[in-house]
């Protein structure tokens, strides 16, 4: 198949600012191309809470029956609800109206395939090509594709969710949890979940709203102090915060303290693990290497991919994997589902937290080697990137990866990846080290590497 030459799809699906860079009948025809391209069968539609949503949704849900595919409507639902729905109830695949975490001017569309995961990026290339060559089924009066509401998608979400989790253990511990909402599309689903665990549950930025007042929808350790103060001042213990479509959860200790997604993916490794010998986590060349050394205490594999979490789903259902983690807070748990889930991690944390019996923050010290990181990003003129990652290649005296990019171990627990991103002219570079100084040194070695190797 011929490779497309212009993009529509990024790292998580297509993206732009309605009525800006795209309007809706642009997503009319691509929503044709993407029925198209199930080809057959029912497909199932939600939308997260932004302010463009509704209209995407309807443009979207037209776009589909004017292709001859007919659609039911799930309404406002995290990203993984929408997925869990798909496979469980059998449906030929799935369109997701979100930017996920960006801001509230963006939208976009995610499209999923039966098995719950987002389609293939050679997928995304077919119903590209289908997009730009014009060759859109469409449907006449008979065989056009019509609509039903399907109202039980976060019911069986939550369902989903609490049959893979001990919940007498986690009632028991009677936590006080803190959860920062962000005023995106958990609120319609995590706080019930919660609950349903027997957890006493403080909410902040509850009420679903597209301009997201609250903290925005992206959920980094920056934007998380209000969460900090709250779990501080009333000795909850944990805090937990999602982004704008509730794939991703970050957390905060009983201190207050807020964990990078690698911190918290790694305990949940560890504990997952422990029950699960000899199974295999899969995380991208980004995430730290204190996954290693829990995974070498468990017998466990460790798969490494790209950045991007489709390509941990994929590989996940490549390899059966156990689960597979980022450091930005995506976590899967593939018993449940292979995606991302922010509503099955924080359900996973009350359990690990509930069988260690012991505080958050011990829990992280005791069963996670500690490691720093540091990183930024250098501007590139897009031309040079292929001989500034040649450059660095042959500078390098250590081991050498090149799963993405080049990552470059410098001694026994450091290491620098340089890694060109996908949609804009800059490399990013990250490094983990034993020490945060150690770690930043590096760092700037290497962007001095890269500006003299890119001038
Ligand atoms: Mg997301």
């Amino acid at each position: 198949m011929a490779v497309s030459q212009e993009r529509l799809f990024g790292t998580n699906g297509v993206r732009f600012i309605p009525g800006v860079s795209h309007d809706l009948s642009f997503v009319i025809k691509l929503s044709e191309a993407i029925g198209t391209y199930f080809d057959e069968g029912e497909v199932l539609v939600g939308q997260d809470g932004r302010v463009s949503s509704p209209a995407l949704a309807n443009a979207a849900a037209s776009g589909l029956m004017s292709s001859g595919r007919d659609i039911a409507e799930a309404g406002v639902v995290p990203t993984p609800a929408l997925q869990f729905a798909i496979r469980d109830e059998g449906y030929k695949g799935g369109v997701m109206v979100t930017a996920s975490h960006n801001p509230p001017q963006y939208n976009g569309l995610k499209v999923v395939a039966h098995d719950g995961v987002e389609v293939p990026r050679l997928d995304e290339q077919r119903i590209e090509k289908i997009f730009f060559d014009g060759s859109q089924s469409k449907a006449d009066w008979k065989t056009v594709g019509v609509a039903r509401p399907d109202p039980s998608v976060i019911r069986r979400y939550l369902g989903g969710i609490v049959s893979k989790v001990n919940r007498k253990m986690i009632a028991e511990r009677k936590f006080t949890v803190v959860m920062d909402l962000g005023n995106g599309a958990q609120c319609a689903a995590a706080p019930a979940l919660v609950e349903s665990l027997g957890c006493k549950l403080i909410t902040l930025n509850s009420v679903l709203d597209g301009n997201f007042p609250g903290r925005g929808p992206e959920p980094t350790p920056d934007a998380l102090g209000d969460l900090s103060a709250a779990v501080n001042s009333i000795s909850a213990d944990l805090g937990v915060a999602f982004d704008g479509d509730g794939d991703r959860a970050m957390f905060c200790d009983e201190t207050g303290r807020m964990l990078w997604g690698d911190q918290s993916g790694s305990l949940l490794a560890d504990y997952l693990l422990e029950r699960n010998p000899n199974g295999t986590v899969v995380t991208p060349v980004s995430s730290t290497q204190a996954i290693e050394k829990v995974a070498k205490r468990r017998g466990a594999k460790v798969v490494r991919t790209k950045v991007g979490s489709v390509d941990v789903s994929r590989m996940i259902l490549e390899r059966n994997a156990l689960l597979g983690f980022e450091e930005n807070g995506g976590f899967i748990y593939s018993p449940h589902i292979s995606v991302r889930d922010g509503g099955m991690t924080a359900a996973l944390m009350l359990e690990c937290l509930a069988a260690k019996g012991m505080a958050f923050s011990k829990a992280l010290a005791f069963s996670v080697p500690r490691f720093h990181q540091a990183k930024t990003k250098v501007q590139v003129d897009r031309k040079k990137i292929p001989a500034l990652i040649s450059a660095v290649e042959k500078q390098a005296k250590g081991e050498v990866e090149r799963t993405d990019g080049v990552k470059v171990w410098t001694d026994e627990h450091s290491w620098v990846l340089v890694r060109p991103s996908g949609t804009e002219p800059i490399v990013r570079i990250f490094a983990e080290s034993e020490s945060q100084e150690k770690a930043e040194l590096l760092v700037k070695k290497y962007v001095r590497a890269a500006k003299v190797a890119s001038s």
